[in-house]
């Protein structure tokens, strides 16, 4: 039997850079605790652990730890917070999403709604809805707009990292159908785009493909 690894395969860029900062700051600080699982993989969260990172949730975080926030970004009040009870707050929101929380600031400033297509439950989906509040709707399936009885004049449209850029184009069509011309930002990012490319590559000339991953990662499911 041959086997043949995708291109693109691993972690992505966001995972490894919040986890190298992890580690980075383990080597100058005692108590280092990171906000949620870094990355969705049991064997490097315990080696992370063997180094003095330890995961937690926000209620139980050490007042004058330093944090690390994940990739998956966070709110503003959890900043606040943090700053608060003396932590030092090391920042490994992906660029990408920050990109995405930056783009929503300023469409709202503009007068847009944001409408961001994803997972409400979702970290990544939470953070924005912390950031941009009541101007922001996720959308979880591009026909549910249909549903929809009064439109905003204005509607800046973004898509959760992970998503499919077919159904990013599916919501955009169905606004317009709808009667707006909506602004279209593709904040899929790069890195999600290549794997799913790489992997519907390796599927067109293999008889199985074997997903490896967490059912927890959005980048798996
Ligand atoms: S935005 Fe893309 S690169 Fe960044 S953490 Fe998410 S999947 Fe990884």
């Amino acid at each position: 039997m041959k086997v043949i690894i995708a291109d693109k395969a691993g972690m992505c860029y966001g995972v490894k850079r919040a986890i190298d900062l992890a580690l980075e700051t383990s080597r100058h600080q005692q108590q280092v605790e990171a906000l949620g699982p870094l990355v969705h993989n049991t064997q490097v969260t315990q080696r992370l652990e063997a180094q003095g990172i330890h995961e937690k949730d926000l209620e139980s975080i050490t007042p004058g730890s330093a944090v690390i926030i994940r990739s998956h970004g966070t709110g503003p009040e959890t900043y606040q917070h943090l700053k608060e009870i003396g932590c030092q707050v090391v920042d490994g929101t992906c660029p990408f999403v920050s990109r995405v929380v930056q783009l929503g600031l300023e469409a709202i400033t503009q007068g847009y709604d944001v409408w961001i297509l994803g997972d409400k439950k979702h970290p990544e989906i939470q953070g924005y809805m912390a950031w941009l509040k009541d101007r922001c709707r996720i959308i979880a399936d591009p026909q549910e707009i249909f549903l929809e009885k009064d439109l905003p004049e204005k509607i800046a449209i973004m898509a959760q990292t992970t998503e499919n850029l077919d159904r990013l184009e599916q919501l955009s069509e169905n606004v317009v159908k709808a009667g707006r011309e909506p602004k279209v930002y593709n904040t899929i990012c790069s890195a999600s785009r290549e794997r799913r490319q790489a992997a519907e590559a390796l599927a067109a000339k293999v008889d199985l493909v074997l997903v490896i991953g967490s059912k927890h990662s959005a980048n798996t499911a």
